[in-house]
């Protein structure tokens, strides 16, 4: 095939498409026959050659890694259905198919929910935006139904244990793409067409029930929001609300993995909270809806540096280095909202070396969770992946080396740490 893309010509594209264009797209005779009459029978694997005789352009073998592998062309499919439009071609290592067999066995489903199911974490790198130039096929098929809308591509790289097993391209009219964009500016600001100079690891953490894990994107937290504590920290809750800070997102500690006791502090405390885990993001969300967007619930650990907390709170400096440290942010498996519904009370506890230290109600929260997801929200986009430790409630008290930490909400996973 022709390689009119400057990066690739290889391609697998699996794209969300809005009901308009969905319509236009089901109707006879419109793209959806273009394409298939373009790019003949689909899941076939075919030898395409060793990558040095291929198309592949050099990013793309940089990030394959395989220099003198042989390759595999998948061809391309193309449907709409459902909610999704599919057409893909993807290009594979031989040794990635040997790795992942499954990969011969998608059938018609979405090639990137398929991915999406499998129990490695799956990366994606970010996404990247190329116009396709006139005379691509796909470029002549767009126009020929939607006038001069241009044809976009966006690519998307995915990792699977590390490896690069293959590159998606997602083929938009323009209108799709600016509309993709304003849903996804974050993505835009960041995106690259340059090779990464290292990897980053996306912190997650564990969901009940099933091996797939949660990604975390940010982590915001609820200072003050239980009387008892708001009055042990010296503060009237009748006067002052409740306020949120950050930590960031690779905070977070799997349930059972000690904590090493955090430099620059002699006064490290303990936080139990309830963690609410968003699965949707939005702004401006109404109260009535913000249980929509939680995806489910988890006991968390606010690990504080109370000493330099005060310190930031007599000074009016920001609590960043009491709050947003290494390791600050202990947390069980997330109970799906789907498997045990939402939390609005039930018993939350914390024990120090067998010695209860707080014991509360979820029902005394001064802002709900639907509050506290509606009021975050007008402070900041939520995106999927947020995480909110929603405050703790009286009984904080200082940690040493040694201490085993046992904390608990009914219904949810007990949450063991030790201090070393
Ligand atoms: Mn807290």
């Amino acid at each position: 095939m022709a390689n009119p893309l400057h990066w690739s010509s290889l391609t697998a594209v699996s794209a969300r498409v809005p009901h308009d264009l969905l319509s236009w797209l089901a109707e006879p005779g419109m793209l959806t026959a273009r394409v298939r009459a373009l790019c003949g029978p689909a899941m076939e694997f075919r030898r395409l050659g060793g990558l040095r005789e291929s198309a592949l352009s050099t990013p793309l073998r940089e990030r394959l890694q395989v220099d003198d592998e042989t390759c595999l062309l998948r061809n391309v499919e193309f449907c709409a259905s459902g909610e999704r439009i599919v057409f893909a071609q993807t290009v594979l290592p031989a040794s990635t198919l040997g790795h992942y067999p499954w990969l011969h066995e998608l059938g018609d489903s979405p090639l990137g929910e398929a991915l999406r199911q499998v129990d490695a974490p799956l990366e994606r790198e970010p996404l990247e935006y190329a116009e396709l130039p006139a005379g691509h096929p796909l470029a002549e098929a767009a126009r020929v139904v939607t006038g001069d809308t241009s044809m976009w591509a966006r690519r998307a790289v995915y990792r699977l244990g590390g490896l690069p097993i293959l590159v998606q391209e997602v083929f938009l009219p323009e209108l799709l793409r600016v509309q993709a964009s304003a849903r996804s500016h974050t993505e835009e600001h960041t995106m690259t067409t340059d090779p990464l100079p290292f990897a980053v690891p996306r912190p997650t953490v564990a969901i009940s029930g099933t091996a797939a894990r949660f990604p975390v994107h940010r982590i915001y937290c609820v200072g003050r929001n239980y009387a008892a504590h708001a009055r042990e920290m010296g503060s009237d809750p009748t006067r002052e609300p409740p306020c949120f800070f950050t930590k960031p997102a690779d905070a977070v500690v799997a349930n059972g993995s000690p904590v090493r006791y955090p430099p620059r502090t002699s006064n490290l405390h303990h936080e139990v909270e309830l963690v609410v885990a968003i699965g949707k993001g939005g702004k401006q969300i109404p109260v009535a809806e913000a249980l929509e967007h939680v995806f489910g619930y988890a006991v968390g650990n606010d690990l504080t540096r109370r000493d330099l907390q005060t310190q930031a709170k007599d000074h009016g400096l920001p609590w960043d280095v009491a709050k947003a440290f290494d390791h600050s942010a202990p947390i069980t498996a997330i109970r799906p909202v789907t498997d045990g519904g939402h939390l609005t009370s039930g018993r939350i506890w914390l024990e120090v070396n067998g010695q209860s230290r707080q014991d509360a109600n979820l029902s005394e929260l001064i802002w709900s969770v639907p509050e506290i997801v509606a009021e975050l929200a007008t402070l900041f986009e939520l995106q999927a992946g947020d995480l909110i430790f929603t405050g703790t409630p009286a009984g904080v008290g200082a940690l040493q080396r040694g201490d085993s930490i046992v904390a608990g909400i009914d219904g949810l996973d007990t949450l063991r740490t030790t201090i070393v």
